[in-house]
């Protein structure tokens, strides 16, 4: 075996990570000390010295069918023995598998292809080309409060300031406010938000636009729906104008919001293209692009050539996911554990004036703290010390939003009922006081 020395010792992690680490890389620190994560099964994890977490953020989302699934660690195994990596120029059966399974799980009636990226950003930048590529156009419209990723083509469609470097990103990229029941421009008034995208498309562009790009939740912008009936409107309007829709399925995908495989069927449209990553892979670094063909086609004169799209090993992982889906009806329990943990929130919001609001689809949950819950002032202070509170009560979560006052959960899909009550109990004791 080979041997590698391996300090485990958090003075040795903090300062090998202070001195090599980029800033770039070292930025991003959830807690005020650091956690330390050694061994993950299924919904727990086990930091450096053993103690055991209830895991509801999933590593960012990626873990969706749990931490060293054995039938996702037995399919990546078999595949790294055979060949670890074929590049996408040579054929190989288990990418070619992985794009016809994935393409069964689109809108039927419809000709879905795929293109494997290695990350969300990479897919975000190519369904930018393609529909740029496919409709001759070059305006596009986001959301603000959306986050598509930090390449310069997903950072420019990104509508959170704490994301966006002060650089010259994309022209061409025009943000309208985002369709927010909680806390949008427009309260739940959804023409209000249908009027600001007319306005968009008449004052600040050509009258001609290349599409339109939105998560249906938004993740990091802390768990928030689109409304009803906004994104069937938009697709209406943006295709009027000779655009396409561009949906970002990278946290909401795979079944988690519980009712649909994607979110964007809840909404009762179907998307010219689709980008995923995260969950697809459970951990894997993967992502894709999967696109109607007549948008896609359009790239067959140019090649586009991500090293490590469709990695044989990192397909291997996404099928796998795929069958655990199934087998295990994933989909089925977000729904489930999602309104028992809805219920648990709802009773934290009576109980507690600084809950201002609780929202989930499936297990995409959030809890928004305020000040004042008339005047929605964020509470990102008291957040911070709530947040603070849970992992000492043995929970992972995240802290979201551009406010940074939102408690955001996206946990395994694998979370059972007996975690239900952990969360109940955990959460009493870190609201206890507020
Ligand atoms: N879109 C959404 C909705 C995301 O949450 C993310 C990542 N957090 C991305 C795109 C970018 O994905 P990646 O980090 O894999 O590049």
């Amino acid at each position: 075996m080979l041997e590698f020395s391996l300090d485990w010792s958090t003075e040795g992690i903090v300062s090998r990570r202070e001195r090599y680490f980029a800033a770039s890389q070292r930025a991003f620190v959830p807690y005020r000390t650091p956690t330390i994560f050694k061994r993950g099964e299924m919904q727990y994890l086990w930091d450096e010295k053993g103690r055991k977490y209830l895991d509801l953020l999933g590593m960012n989302v990626c873990i969706s069918v749990g931490h060293a699934h054995p039938k996702v660690t037995r399919a990546v195994e078999e595949q790294m023995r055979q060949l670890q990596h074929c590049t996408t120029m040579f054929y190989h059966p288990v990418p070619a598998h992985f794009a016809e399974e994935l393409a069964a799980r689109m809108p039927k009636g419809h000709d879905w292809v795929v293109h494997f990226t290695n990350s969300g950003s990479e897919a975000v930048d190519l369904a930018l080309v393609m529909a740029q590529h496919a409709t001759g156009n070059i305006d596009m419209i986001a959301l603000r409060n959306g986050y598509h990723g930090p390449t310069i083509g997903a950072q420019s469609l990104t509508g959170i300031a704490g994301f966006r470097h002060n650089m010259p990103l994309l022209g061409g990229i025009h943000h309208v406010a985002n369709p927010d029941r909680y806390r949008g421009a427009f309260g739940d008034d959804v023409q209000g938000y249908l009027n600001e995208v007319d306005a968009v498309i008449r004052h600040s562009t050509p009258a001609k636009l290349a599409g339109f790009i939105a998560e249906p939740i938004h993740g990091y912008g802390g768990i928030v729906e689109c409304l009803p009936g906004y994104l069937k409107a938009v697709a209406e309007k943006v295709r009027a104008h000779g655009g396409i829709m561009i949906i970002d399925e990278v946290q909401s995908g795979f079944g988690r919001t519980g009712d649909n495989f994607w979110a964007f069927e809840a909404h009762d449209i179907v998307p010219e293209i689709v980008v995923m990553a995260k969950g697809i892979g459970n951990g894997f670094p993967l992502g894709a692009v999967v696109a109607q063909r007549h948008i896609a086609e359009k790239l067959a004169g140019k090649f586009t050539f991500h090293t490590y799209g469709a990695s044989p090993t990192s397909c291997a992982a996404g099928r796998a996911v795929l069958k655990v889906i199934d087998e295990e009806q994933t989909q089925a329990n977000s729904r489930k554990m999602g309104a028992l943990l809805h219920k648990v929130f709802a009773r934290l919001h009576q109980k507690h004036e600084i809950v201002g609001d609780v929202r989930n689809h499936g297990l995409m949950l959030a809890i928004e703290l305020v000040k004042d819950r008339k005047t929605k002032e964020p509470a990102p202070e008291i957040a911070a010390d709530i947040f603070e509170k849970t992992r000492d009560n043995g929970l992972v979560m995240s802290k979201s939003g551009a406010n940074r006052n939102i408690l955001r959960m996206v946990p395994p899909m694998c979370i059972e009922e007996k975690d239900v009550a952990t969360v109940e109990e955990s959460l009493e004791r870190c609201f206890a006081g507020y």
